[in-house]
């Protein structure tokens, strides 16, 4: 019987199939190298590990020996009444936990506690004072660790705690429910979770691989991707995902993308309006728009554009992308690339030291060019909200370098737009399976020069060039931030080229 752990759990929320694929896929065609940037996490969380273990005084640390060893020191531990127990192991028949902490309460009762690199909750938002709901892959994994202090009769609160990258200890009620609509426990979902990954483990059903964002980061996202298009399997179309494909391999016994486009949509709305359960969750809407995008994919091979867009006839085009590292909220670069009646040059503001000032420069720089443009006279071109919302909190960071007004109004300019948002989701379909603008700029041809190009790699090469101060690091985030720019204008003009074709 295999093993059950906590990070089974985990990697089940984040993707059910890698629990099977780890233990019965190909292993051949697993990538073994582990992908610098994860490590890169994995390092800083165990940065912050040590750090927050370091502040607590006095622990018994059973982080070293064998699985066996540590177990029995744990229960010595605990009924020796230790109050605080640094990577204690918890075993009972193929359950196996290793908490980072056991903390014994002023009842006498202990509660698990796991220490994240990451927020502790998810949905919180300071300005709307909304405090924010537990994460499900902390959540089941605190309910495993108690389900084990129970099973093998040891004093617990019932309760977890998350300590989070703020240092902040946060308690997590899995007695409540889910959400305001969701009514289930998470007792109830861990339940689920817990009993679906033991299925997986045993191999009692296999499920199958399905395309999404989180994929590139995956040792197995090579081979899975390689089964996808052998098997012209549904999740390759663009945001269908695992639900739905699911959904749509059982109630309608299609598979691949070929058979979707064939559909009698009349004799499907008709059985769905029959019977509330068959397809549920793909409705009317959605269920065209995976046929045209199957469509698209499989048959036609063209991108489509279904609206005439008319973008701004300027004299400068301004292309821009920021470099940041989402999980220590800093904003290394902000690169533009300006096309006007003087030519086409690439204009960076880049920050060389992880300091607030330097962070703060930069930001009034790329702040102080922006006002240096003829007023009407420019667009400014990027893709994907996140540069929106990372200068709105930079801006609250940074009053001295522009008021929020200002942030505000550039974003409203018509001239300013998110080409994702306002026309790629809105107005396009290609034939393609992700609208990332790696994947569409490069069906158009366009090549990075990296390559290796992705913005969690630029992250690392961050990283290594603070520690370094490595210039030839700092020139390949150049590069790439500066083709990522350049991708953008490709895309543009794209948009342009099949706006004229409609008439
Ligand atoms: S590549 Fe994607 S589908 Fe395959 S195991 Fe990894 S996350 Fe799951």
């Amino acid at each position: 019987m295999k093993n059950i752990t906590a990070s089974k759990l985990y990697d089940y929320i984040k993707c059910p199939h890698k629990v099977w694929r780890d233990v019965y896929g190909p292993q051949d065609e697993k990538i073994q190298e582990t992908n610098p940037f994860v490590q890169m996490l994995w390092d800083r969380g165990v940065a912050h590990e040590k750090n927050v273990v370091a502040e607590m005084g006095d622990y018994l640390d059973l982080s070293k020996g064998s699985f066996e060893e540590r177990f029995e020191k744990t229960i010595s531990a605990i009924r020796n009444e230790t109050p605080l127990i640094y990577q204690g192991v918890l075993k009972f028949e193929n359950y196996l936990g290793i908490p980072d902490l056991l903390k014994r309460m002023p009842d006498g009762k202990y509660v698990p506690v796991d220490i994240k690199s990451g927020s502790g909750v998810e949905g919180a938002d300071e300005e709307f004072e909304e405090e924010g709901k537990p994460k499900p892959h902390y959540a089941v994994q605190l309910c495993f660790y108690i389900e084990l202090l129970k099973k093998l009769g040891l004093p617990n609160t019932g309760t977890g705690k998350i300590i989070d990258i703020y240092k902040k200890e946060i308690e997590y009620n899995l007695n409540a429910s889910r959400g305001k609509r969701n009514k289930m426990t998470w007792w109830k979902f861990y339940d689920q979770i817990k009993n679906n990954t033991q299925v997986l483990l045993a191999n009692e059903e296999q499920n199958k691989p399905a395309m999404a964002g989180s994929c590139k980061l995956c040792p197995w996202y090579d081979s899975c991707k390689k089964w996808c298009k052998e098997n012209e399997d549904l999740s390759n179309i663009f945001s269908l995902g695992r639900a739905k494909r699911d959904t749509i391999n059982e109630d309608l016994c299609i598979n691949k993308v070929g058979e979707i486009c064939e559909v009698d949509v009349t004799d499907i709305l008709a059985k769905k309006k029959k019977d509330k359960n068959f397809l549920k969750g793909v409705a009317e809407k959605t269920l065209g728009k995976i046929i045209v995008r199957a469509d698209i994919l499989h048959n036609k091979k063209d991108p489509v554009l279904y609206k005439k867009i008319d973008l701004p006839q300027v004299s400068y085009g301004l292309f821009f992308d920021i470099e940041d590292d989402p999980t220590q909220e800093f904003v290394y670069m902000h690169g533009v690339y300006e096309r006007s009646p003087a030519g086409e040059k690439f204009i960076h503001f880049t920050v060389k030291d992880k300091t607030k000032e330097a962070e703060e420069e930069a930001f009034s720089n790329f702040w102080k060019y922006v006002r240096s443009l003829p007023k009407n006279d420019f667009a400014a071109y990027y893709y994907s909200p996140h540069e929106k919302t990372t200068y709105r909190k930079m801006q609250k960071l940074y009053p001295d370098a522009v008021s929020a007004e200002e942030v505000e109004a550039f974003f409203a300019n018509p001239n300013v737009i998110d080409l994702y948002n306002d026309i790629i989701l809105k107005h396009t379909d290609w034939p393609l399976g992700s609208y990332s603008l790696k994947e569409i700029a490069q069906f158009l041809g366009f090549k990075w020069r990296d390559e290796t190009p992705s913005g969690a790699l630029s992250i690392q090469w961050f990283s290594e060039y603070l520690e370094t101060k490595d210039p030839k690091k700092m020139e390949r985030i150049l590069l790439y931030n500066e083709d990522d720019c350049k991708a953008t204008m490709v895309l543009k003009d794209e948009l342009e080229r099949l706006d004229k074709l409609i008439t």
